[in-house]
């Protein structure tokens, strides 16, 4: 824990610019691992443990959707030794400078199994990205994580296949929390504030109406709210979810109008520094996450 605080610590400060050592590398010996948002980054902690040094590229807080690279980012990820991302378009920015990468680069969504297409009208993603929300898909990427590392860094391979199977057996456990706390659920339709749980949703036989697409910046306009809300009444909806990163505004509105609650569904696509100081992880929201749906619809 006090490693994994250390490291956290040294990324914030070098998210802030407040790192002026530039040139010195605090890597000591380990492996240089760059993770493009959060779920990768706890990925590559947990698989790599003491022999990894991991930058998250997205800072803690910020959201990864197509996030800017400071000239700092776009040097650590040509010169790391494994570089972990999503393709399709998810962070083009960091797609393209991950592709000149000197060290092995890994897409972790492109390897991520069958993938589900963008909802019609999306036109800026050809697939959903948010595989990460399924414990089980997320688990396969801890598996390729340790592949990854395993061939960057031969000497450590033991250590990396026992800790991707240590962490594979907590997201084994937190499926199965999922699958029986989902089982028996008056409702079974999530309303989003933008379309990140449709993994989470395949898995655990829900479905998701969301206000944004893919993209949580993406305004809906007056007509996709009124039909929403009209939904919202008809299905019998009782709770719209917002997250903690973007503004939870449109999600309000939406209450409002079909005279609804409101309720965080965290997609995890970053964490905040209070939550990361207070010791959240993937499993951890995960966890929340699941006792908020339960609440919203009505699981036994
Ligand atoms: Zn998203």
């Amino acid at each position: 824990m006090r490693v994994r605080l250390g490291v956290l610590l040294l990324v914030g400060a070098m998210a802030l610019g407040a790192c002026g050592t530039e040139g010195e590398d605090p890597a000591d010996g380990r492996t240089k691992v760059v993770a493009a948002f959060y779920p990768l980054f706890e990925a590559a902690q947990r698989v790599g443990g003491a022999h990894v040094q991991v930058t998250n590229v997205t800072p803690a807080g910020g959201e990864p959707h197509d996030i800017e690279l400071s000239s700092r980012q776009l040097d650590r990820i040509e010169d790391a030794a494994v570089v972990l991302y999503f393709g399709h378009g998810f962070q083009p920015g960091l797609e393209k400078v991950a592709a000149r990468a000197k060290g092995t680069k890994v897409d972790l969504l492109s390897e991520a199994g069958t993938l589900l297409g963008a909802p019609p009208g999306d036109q800026e993603l050809d697939v959903d990205p948010h595989v990460w929300l399924d414990p089980t898909l997320f688990k396969g990427m801890v598996t390729k994580v340790a592949t990854a590392l395993s061939r960057v860094d031969p000497a450590n391979q033991g250590a990396y296949e026992a800790n991707a199977a240590a962490y594979g057996r907590e997201l084994d456990d937190l499926d199965s929390a999922y699958r029986q706390g989902l089982a028996q659920c008056d409702r079974k339709v999530i309303v989003t504030s933008h379309a990140a749980f449709g993994y989470l949703a395949r898995r655990y036989g829900l479905g998701q109406e969301a206000v944004a697409g893919l993209q949580p910046d993406a305004e809906p306009t007056p007509q996709r709210l009124a039909e929403l809300a009209s939904q919202v009444r008809a299905q019998g909806t009782r709770t719209i979810f917002y997250e903690t990163l973007v503004s939870p505004k449109v999600a309000q509105t939406l209450a409002r109008e079909a005279g609804v609650s409101t309720a965080a569904l965290d997609p995890l696509e970053g964490l905040s520094d209070d939550a990361l100081n207070a010791g959240a992880t993937y499993i951890s929201v995960m966890r929340e996450n699941l006792a908020t749906l339960r609440s919203a619809l009505g699981c036994r």
